[in-house]
């Protein structure tokens, strides 16, 4: 069964954070500093939504963030658990904490997100990092001044293993954003699709939508705080509303944002391509705000390979809606996820993926290598595809994508583009980086400041970004 979070509930969070706040108000005082947090966040954008609402409670409690580990008084993991990659990042970030601890005593350390809501790692962070003082699963998320309680007035650690339940929708949960004109919006969470590969629906709980009223009354505060680009997320955005509405779906639910007041640029992650249809393509090409950009993550060109994955869609479909999206959405960025080996993927299949890079002409691949995950039915295939055999298609998987990436790009020289910029370049602190409509980065000369639109006029093309000065 799927939980809403009930105002009373909330309303007892909030009791549990103006204690907290005391406390760590109290220790403030004495001290003569105040108490700091630092949220560090592996994984998807659903991952940083969530840590936004980590600091946002922490922020409640009084805590102040800091962007460094060495000066908190409070460190919260958020981990991923999609690749093996992840949770070994994780695992060893988590270990590196333990002499933060010997010299700062009221350290406090926290584990929660998609690693955890996993019994043997919940149990691994319990018995081999003895100085975490607690770990929590996706589903305790909103909780969290009441385990921060727990733990500052009982002194036992606290390990909470996710529920059998189907996942909840806890609404009012105040968030501190990271970015002042950039934000995310989430209009649903969980997984129903079970991908033979994936552990997603696994550690995030049942498909589930919040109520359109919720999430419109969210996009206009977003709107009326400044908040110039809203990416709207759920692991298959399409689905919205199942099991909510009759009839209201993701593109109705497109419509209505579209049509608030306000300067701003809409765009949503991710879209399942079983469930992405042409009236979706529509709704984008007549909504205004809606940014000409759609990821729709392929996995593979192999039919046999997609039908072993459980996708529920052949690469001809796929590739019938990827053309009408290009046909019906000028200057359209088409992007995809692309795994290589998985079990079973023989070379003819894997060629069929390079074809289908050639075909359909991505302007950007998030290219994956299989990993095993507990629990997922693609790990128990016989089939695996040998490690070094995945490396050296993966290279030349990258490499086909960063030719084609790079002759896209060429098509932009000489072309003038609006860029909302983001500030200095993290490359090249001389230049500034931005995103234009379609998201594409852009890396450029001039003066401007971060959240403000500027026009690009595009000099040079490499295969991840766009060179070029403000005119
Ligand atoms: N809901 C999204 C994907 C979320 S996970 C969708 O269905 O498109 C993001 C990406 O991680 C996936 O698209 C997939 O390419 C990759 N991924 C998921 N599980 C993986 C695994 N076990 N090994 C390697 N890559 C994986
Ligand atoms: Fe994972 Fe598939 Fe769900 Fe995406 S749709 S989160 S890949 S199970």
């Amino acid at each position: 069964m799927i939980t809403r979070i009930t105002e009373e509930q909330t309303e007892k969070q909030r009791e549990y954070a103006s204690l907290v706040r005391m406390a760590v108000n109290a220790a403030s005082s004495e001290r003569g500093e105040p108490y700091r947090f630092c949220v560090v966040t592996y994984g998807c954008q659903q991952n940083e939504a969530d840590s936004e609402r980590l600091a946002g409670m922490l922020s409640q409690m009084g805590y102040e963030k800091t962007d460094s580990e060495d000066n908190a008084d409070m460190i919260l993991v958020n981990t991923c658990a999609v690749r093996e990659h992840a949770e070994k990042r994780a695992l060893s970030v988590t270990g590196g904490y333990k002499h933060l601890k010997e010299k700062n005593p009221a350290l406090m350390i926290g584990v929660c997100g998609c690693m955890v809501s996993q019994e043997h790692r919940l149990d691994d962070i319990k018995h081999k990092y003895p100085y975490v003082d607690f770990a929590f699963g996706t589903s305790y998320l909103w909780q969290l001044p009441e385990i921060i309680y727990k733990r500052m007035s009982k002194k036992r650690r606290l390990f909470l293993l996710d529920t059998e339940d189907d996942g909840n929708i806890a609404e009012d949960i105040p968030v501190l954003r990271e970015c002042r004109y950039r934000a995310w919006l989430s209009i649903m969470y969980g997984c129903n699709n079970f991908c033979t590969y994936c552990v997603v629906p696994h550690v995030r709980g049942r498909e589930r939508s919040r109520y359109k009223e919720d999430i419109i009354k969210e996009a206009k505060e977003l709107i009326a705080d400044g908040v110039k680009d809203i990416t709207l997320l759920g692991q298959n955005v399409n689905s919205y509303g199942r099991g909510l509405y009759e009839d209201y779906g993701f593109s109705e639910l497109l419509s209505d944002i579209n049509a608030l007041d306000g300067d701003f640029t809409l765009r949503f992650m991710t879209s399942h391509p079983k469930d992405a249809t042409k009236k979706l393509i529509d709704t984008m090409a007549e909504c205004e705000k809606v940014a000409p950009q759609l990821h729709l993550p392929l996995q593979s060109g192999s039919d046999r390979v997609l039908s072993r994955m459980n996708r529920h869609y052949t690469y001809e479909s796929y590739k019938k809606l990827a053309e009408y999206a290009r046909e019906k959405i000028p200057n359209l960025t088409l992007t995809s996820d692309i795994m290589v080996g998985f079990p079973g993927e023989t070379e003819e299949d894997f060629e069929e993926t390079l074809k289908a890079l050639e075909e359909i002409r991505y302007d950007m691949v998030y290219s994956f290598i299989y990993s095993k995950r507990k629990n997922t039915p693609a790990a128990e295939y016989e089939d695996q595809v040998p490690e070094d055999v995945k490396g050296v298609r993966f290279r030349r998987m990258l490499s086909v994508q960063s030719d084609i990436g790079l002759k896209i790009n060429e098509g932009y020289v000489g072309k003038t583009l609006r860029v909302l910029c983001d500030g200095e370049s993290k490359n090249d602190e001389k230049m500034l980086s931005g995103r234009t409509d379609g998201g594409k980065n852009v890396c450029f000369a001039g003066n401007v400041p971060a959240g403000e639109y500027i026009n690009v006029k595009i000099t040079e093309a490499r295969p991840f970004v766009l060179m070029g000065e403000t005119v």
